[in-house]
């Protein structure tokens, strides 16, 4: 087999093509032969630069510069003979980096396992089955099948084009599309063909923006036209993330703040009589507790771990950033058809001339009668019906599947049930459903012979919001079906058949037609229209425009799609949260309301507005507008583009769905853009920040308080982190301040800081939500990390922290003072206590008291870690001289348990009088919300 990507294959017909790659242009290739093309030509991959190995994440936790100073004063230590402090500074040094490898490590796998979720899929069949596949499994031979909004996956010959456009741009640098065709290139000319003008050709990495084709993969990965040019991709950036980029500027003010105390703790040290040499290093220790190093590292594994949780909850987040945004949303604009509603069409209503018809049956299942005042008749009984059964099973590319599973029961009897599935567009699989209720038959049925063939598809759109079919009928006469949205439908047709007669469509059939279409969508039903005509002297490729009008209408189709369960109770929390619910819909007006209000977005107040009526308005009466309409009906993609604008314009933070290939734009501009994981384009889900693998709108508002958790949860791990900062620098400083002896020796500092710190602070980093964080309102994107009070609880707390931790130091070098090492060791310890005690407050916006203590099972643990190790540090003899520590009495643990407790209680007091006072206030501002509702 000759695979090589030098071949010209433009230059062969489609079947050369196919045999070249011993293919089959109908079904494939076969499973096994798949996986040992596989085997033999690897992932269908672009190089990647190589991922860092794991020795060298190791080694740059040691690049850090607090590592660096404390690397300085550990050869200070050693050229000094303080051989036991060089040694302990670098086991700190050690474990540390350990600690933070891990974290690193796990964020990086975690971030690793959302690239692969995100990676693009293929639409193959093999062995005459269609299914999806990542594309990286694709390989030379496979048959692909592409549609508008597909990322071509791989270098492939066509072997059908219906009206298929490329755009090449990525590869030519053209961004007009190129419309393409099946036809063999003239030899002669071929070794000069560009590759745009290689029009039988789809290349990897394309974007196909219209119509739909097939072809065969004739080159995969590397071997690509793309492949040649791009020879090494760079991995996806590291993005960071607006709150990452601000911390590290945080980090850099601190490091001058830190230098300057240290500074400050030397000189009032050295003045007092401190050694010069305990005063540098007591310095050094503080300079390290001053920068909180392990901020980005904790911020990162907090972001990964948030991600994960989104995952398990069905949103797939393909850019770092708007995890923080996502918290802020203040308005969600959702599609309906799949998001809002199930997606599962059944057709109830068929109505024609006047005669509405009753379908009978549920689901997919192709079992149920039609019924005509009250009583059960013969889908047959007119030729109006026929032909509306007829457009609607043949104006479409669904097709209805039965799965056969056997069962046995206890006695071994077997037992076959039969699960009817649509493969394609669920509108459209429901059509097939009622052509098989009608007829009987489920597939292809009668003599192929009698039957017509299609000859084009007019695909759909939603900007024409119809789909035709040119059928050339056994008689050679070709014959036009068209369905689509009744209104669009109706207004290209000129005649209807009337009570079994051709009749002009007159302005009051027309009118009788569309009261007809609102009674039904009134009913929340999905209403088609359904219409044809006879061609004279077609000719393929014909322009849509001249095809699509002087129609005949036929009739109506009314399909029920039910409200998914959850979304009523997902709104409900919207509304809670302080979040707009926006439905925008390229479906009837009517049925859009009607569906609004099922799922309780109509709250009494909101307006529905039309694509039509958008079209004339400005863009500032449209702001006006936007912030009282809930639905927007008969859209095209293009609206939604000045819908999300308008709303940002009045300050909304703007979150938007989509999936088809023109919703790219309005998804970008977006402050979220969230594209559809099943029914979404490549392009669509490119464009996104989120991509929900359900398709489901209680994802995104899943996602948005997973946002709001993640962001919380940074705020309590920075809150807590730093007020410990705070804690250790103030203790040190006022006792410099005072002439009082070092409350802490530097191991003690470098211990507190790098060791019992870091595991509390991760384990906040994965805290469970608070109870109230859904019923905030939306958080201002500009808000400031220390915004709403955190500011000032990290400096409160740590001022009391300090204080407390001075205050057990002094009392207990009163009673003995000359026993340093005793008052240094309860200081240690108090401080340490005080910081575990704390970190429990630091759960709770409001206070300690707010919260379950044992909720969080891993806070639980790190606090009983921390502990355990600060007990050995102080009561194993071996770690006494390391650590000047020394065994502690009782009397003693109760002066720390009181000291320690003071800062996190007194704290907790004043908290529970605010919220009492905030509770009080948000009462009476909800009495006055349910008096004017916003
Ligand atoms: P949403 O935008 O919420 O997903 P939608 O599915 O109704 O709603 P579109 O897909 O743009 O939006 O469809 C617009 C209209 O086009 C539908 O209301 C329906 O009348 C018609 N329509 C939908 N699918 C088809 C189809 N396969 N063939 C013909 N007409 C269709």
């Amino acid at each position: 087999m000759d695979t090589q990507p030098i071949r010209k294959w433009y230059t062969l017909a489609a079947a050369d093509v196919t045999e070249a790659l011993h293919s089959d242009a109908a079904q494939g290739l076969t499973q096994q032969e798949a996986e040992r093309r596989l085997a033999k030509h690897g992932a269908n991959q672009l190089a990647e630069n190589k991922r860092k190995p794991l020795y060298a994440v190791f080694l740059d936790q040691f690049k850090d510069f607090m590592v660096l100073i404390l690397f300085i004063a550990t050869l200070i230590s050693y050229f000094l003979g303080e051989y036991l402090d060089a040694i302990t500074i670098i086991a700190i040094i050690i474990i540390n980096g350990i600690l933070g490898f891990i974290q690193e490590a796990k964020a990086e796998r975690s971030l690793q396992a959302l690239k692969e979720l995100a990676s693009p899929m293929a639409r193959v069949i093999r062995e005459g089955q269609i299914s999806m596949i990542p594309a990286s499994r694709l390989v030379p031979g496979d048959l692909v099948v592409l549609e508008a909004g597909d990322r071509v996956p791989a270098d492939m010959r066509l072997l059908t084009a219906n009206r298929l456009e490329i755009e090449e741009s990525a590869l030519t640098g053209e961004s007009v599309p190129v419309a393409k065709n099946v036809k063999k290139l003239d030899t002669a000319q071929a070794s000069t063909v560009p590759l745009g003008d290689q029009k039988n050709l789809a290349f990897m990495g394309t974007m196909v923006t219209g119509g739909t084709g097939s072809g065969i993969v004739v080159a995969t990965g590397m071997d690509t036209e793309i492949g040649k040019i791009a020879h090494m991709m760079n991995a996806a950036e590291e993005v960071e993330t607006p709150l990452q980029a601000r911390l590290e500027q945080m980090g850099k003010i601190l490091v001058v703040v830190a230098l300057l105390l240290t500074i400050v703790v030397i000189v009032a040290g050295v003045w007092h009589g401190h050694e010069l040499f305990t005063m540098f290093l007591a310095g050094v220790s503080l300079a390290v507790a001053a920068i909180p190093e392990g901020l980005p590292a904790i911020v990162t594994v907090a972001l990964a771990l948030g991600v994960q949780r989104m995952i398990r909850r069905n949103a797939i987040v393909r850019k770092l950033p708007s995890v923080e945004t996502l918290g802020c949303a203040s308005v969600i604009c959702s599609d309906k058809t799949g998001t809002l509603t199930q997606n599962k069409m059944t057709v109830t209503h068929v109505w024609h001339s006047d005669s509405t018809y009753e379908v009978t049956g549920s689901g997919y299942v192709p079992e149920g009668a039609f019924h005509y005042q009250g009583k059960m008749v013969s889908p047959t009984r007119d030729g109006a019906l026929t032909q509306i059964i007829r457009i609607a099973d043949r104006c479409n590319n669904a097709r209805l599947i039965c799965e056969e599973q056997g069962t046995r029961n206890l006695l071994g009897m077997g037992k076959t049930t039969r699960h009817w599935q649509i493969v394609g567009d669920p509108t459209e699989g429901a059509l097939k459903v009622l052509a098989a209720k009608a007829t009987g038959h489920a597939g292809e049925r009668g003599n192929p012979k009698q039957q017509s063939v299609r000859v084009e598809e007019l695909p759909f759109d939603s900007d024409r919001k119809m789909m035709s079919v040119v059928e050339k009928g056994a008689d050679g006469v070709h014959s036009l079906l068209t369905k689509g949205a009744a209104e669009a439908v109706l207004a290209r047709s000129t005649h209807i058949l009337w009570g079994g007669q051709l009749q002009p469509l007159t302005a009051s059939l027309r009118h009788r037609v569309l009261e007809q279409t609102e009674l039904m969508a009134g009913q929340a039903l999905r209403v088609l229209g359904f219409a044809y005509k006879t061609l004279q002297g077609y000719r393929p490729g014909q322009p849509i425009g001249t095809l699509e009008n002087n129609l005949v209408f036929v009739g109506l189709v009314g399909m029920i799609d039910p409200p998914r369960e959850e979304v009523r109770s997902a709104i409900n929390l919207c509304h809670q949260a302080g979040i707009k619910t926006v439905m925008i819909t390229g479906d009837h007006k009517v049925t859009a309301e009607a569906i609004a209000r099922q799922i309780g977005m109509m709250r009494g107040y909101g307006e529905v507005l039309e694509g039509r009526e958008l079209d004339g308005m400005s863009d500032e009466a449209l702001a006006e507008h936007a912030e009282r309409v809930t639905v927007y009906a008969r859209v095209s993609p293009e609206h939604k583009l000045r819908i999300v604008r308008a709303l940002q314009s009045k300050g909304h933070v703007v979150a938007m769905t989509g999936d088809g290939v023109n919703d790219a734009p309005a998804i970008k501009t977006s402050d979220i853009g969230i594209a559809m994981g099943i029914t979404g384009t490549d392009v669509t889900k490119e464009a996104a920040d989120l991509v929900l693998r359900d398709d489901n709108f209680a994802t995104i508002v899943a996602a948005v308080e997973e946002g709001r958790n993640i962001y919380d949860n940074i705020r309590k791990f920075i809150r807590y982190l730093l007020a410990s900062n705070v804690g250790e620098i103030l203790v040190m400083f006022f006792a410099m301040l005072l002439g009082l002896p070092l409350p802490l020796v530097p191991i003690q500092i470098l211990w507190v800081n790098l060791v019992t710190d870091g595991l509390p602070a991760m384990a906040l980093g994965v805290d469970q939500a608070e109870a109230d964080t859904m019923y905030q309102r939306p958080r201002n994107k500009a808000e400031n990390i220390f915004g709403r009070g955190l500011g000032w609880k990290i400096i409160s707390r740590g001022f009391l922290i300090g204080a407390m931790t001075l205050l057990a130091f002094w009392l207990t070098l009163r009673e003995n003072p000359n026993d340093l090492v005793h008052a240094q060791t309860v200081a240690f310890v108090t401080l340490v206590m005080a910081q575990l005690i704390h970190v429990f407050d630091c759960r709770s916006q409001y206070s300690v008291f707010h919260r379950n203590v044992f909720e969080n099972k891993y806070l639980v643990w790190a606090v009983i870690s921390s502990l355990v190790l600060v007990i050995g540090v102080v009561y194993i003899d071996a770690l006494q001289p390391i650590f000047k520590t020394t065994d502690l009495s009782l009397r003693d643990w109760a002066l720390i348990l009181v000291t320690s407790g003071v800062p996190t209680f007194v704290a907790g007091i004043g908290g529970v009088l605010a919220s009492g006072r905030s509770q009080a206030g948000r009462e009476k501002r909800s009495a006055m919300r349910t008096v004017r509702p916003d």
